[in-house]
């Protein structure tokens, strides 16, 4: 049984969450509760501005994409919306598959209606006329509850051929993936939309240009989408005012392992790892924080500092990706968790290309003989990792490939964990 969308919100009701605000407090199928909390004002604001005008909003908000990367979403829209080629595609990434990841799910669960709104605003700015959500195949109650509201907001022309009375065509369908991880790759979503093997492509030419059957598509995560609704409701000056210069908004993070309260937290970004895990509850004798999820890296108890913002991850060595917050108390076998993440990658590699193909299975066969051998022999495997990490970073496709080395690096250099 799953778990209801307010257990997974432990702020739920906080009257400062803006992202997360309807969550666990209106009900997820009722139209006229998501209006009666403000819905569809944003919406209405957007057409008058019009698709320009969107686009000036987002870019001056300094919005930046929540899905793990971090690209300017206002440059994303402008150059989709630029493209002389059509139709221009909108395609909302709901394929949440990074290991501890589970924001998006929270949002389509207890505010569906925000993303169809969002999507809706989205593909009016980029000339778009149908948009697509690739729904991660694991989440039957999103599908349900996305499913009812798009079917609610075609019955009261909020989608459809002429939304909301203004003249602008746009429908969403979902499609949902089956259970790879590499179908979260924005190609390879396309790939699998259009009914080919979820293979990543290579990049350039990018979705801006050539995306969803060859057309221009604008390829956006839900957190990401949703933050769309503030900046247009209260301007992109207010939605700037919180967080720092270049990460602007609010954060959600998802927090798991060895917390006494674990589930996504909203904080505006620049609030440090230290006031997360303290509304988290952090364990007794906290070993590391893994951030980023699988693709990221490791911070040490005594790096609780560290602001949670993109500039500040990354100069800390680490990411922010995705929001992934993983607590490691000093139970934890921190190699058996390394294992348990090349297993992974080698589990989820599309096989297309050799460095990722070969590379995540040398990875994986090396840390088995660390855990086989209680560290014996770990000075060539690392060697070895070493090498293999590198020509996986420098010669796979796409991200998986280029980041399956990333953790296990980070908790060689940083955690000193074969020591
Ligand atoms: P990327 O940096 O290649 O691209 C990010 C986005 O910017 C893409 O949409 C890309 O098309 C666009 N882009 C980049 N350069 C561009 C340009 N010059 N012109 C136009 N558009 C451009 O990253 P990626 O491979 O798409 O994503 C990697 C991230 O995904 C990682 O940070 C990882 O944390 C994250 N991730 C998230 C999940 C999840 O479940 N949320 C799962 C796996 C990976
Ligand atoms: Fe496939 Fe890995 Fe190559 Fe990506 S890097 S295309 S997952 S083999």
């Amino acid at each position: 049984q799953e778990p209801p969308p307010a257990a997974a919100v432990p702020q739920s009701g906080d009257p400062a969450l803006v992202l997360l605000k309807r969550i666990g407090t209106v009900d997820p199928a009722s139209l006229d509760d998501y209006r009666s909390t403000g819905g569809y004002t944003a919406l209405r604001r957007a057409f008058a501005l019009g698709p320009a005008g969107v686009i000036r909003e987002v870019l001056e908000a300094g919005l930046v994409g929540r899905g793990g990367a971090a690209f300017p979403t206002g440059r994303k829209w402008q150059a989709t919306a630029q493209q002389a080629d059509g139709p221009h595609y909108l395609v909302c990434n709901a394929d949440e598959s990074e290991p501890g990841t589970f924001k998006d799910r929270v949002l389509m669960e207890g505010d569906p209606y925000a993303l169809v709104e969002a999507m809706t605003i989205a593909g009016y700015a980029v000339g778009a006329h149908q948009g697509y959500v690739y729904l991660r195949g694991e989440y039957p109650r999103a599908f349900e509850r996305l499913a009812h509201a798009l079917a609610s907001a075609r019955t009261r022309g909020l989608l459809g051929p002429d939304v909301l009375g203004q003249g602008y065509a746009f429908d969403i369908e979902i499609r949902r993936g089956a259970g790879a991880y590499i179908c979260g790759e924005e190609t390879a979503i396309f790939n699998s939309i259009e009914g080919q093997r979820g293979e990543p492509r290579s990049k350039p030419p990018f979705p801006v240009e050539k995306g969803l059957f060859g057309k221009p598509t604008a390829v956006n995560n839900v957190e990401t989408l949703v933050n769309v609704l503030p900046i247009l409701e209260h301007g992109a000056a207010a939605y700037a005012a919180t967080g720092t210069e270049t990460s602007t908004g609010t954060k959600l993070f998802c927090v798991s392992g060895q917390v006494d309260r674990p589930g996504v937290y909203e904080l505006p970004f620049g609030a440090n790892l230290r006031e997360l895990l303290d509304l988290a509850g952090p364990p007794g004798r906290l070993r590391a924080v893994l951030l980023g999820g699988a693709a990221g890296g490791f911070v040490r108890p005594d790096e609780l500092d560290v602001p949670l913002t993109f500039e500040g991850t990354r100069a800390a060595g680490t990411t922010l990706g995705s929001g992934v917050v993983l607590v490691l108390d000093d139970s934890v076998e921190l190699p058996r968790v390394l294992l348990r993440i090349a297993e992974f990658f080698r589990d989820e590699s599309c096989g297309q290309c050799v460095p990722c193909r070969v590379g995540t299975v040398r990875q994986e066969e090396a840390l088995h003989r660390i855990v086989d051998r209680t560290g014996a022999g770990a000075a060539e495997d690392i060697a070895l990792m070493r090498e293999v990490g590198q020509a996986m970073r420098d010669a796979s496709i796409c991200g998986l490939g280029q980041t399956a080395w990333n953790a296990v690096e980070s908790a060689i250099d940083r955690l000193g964990v074969y020591k």
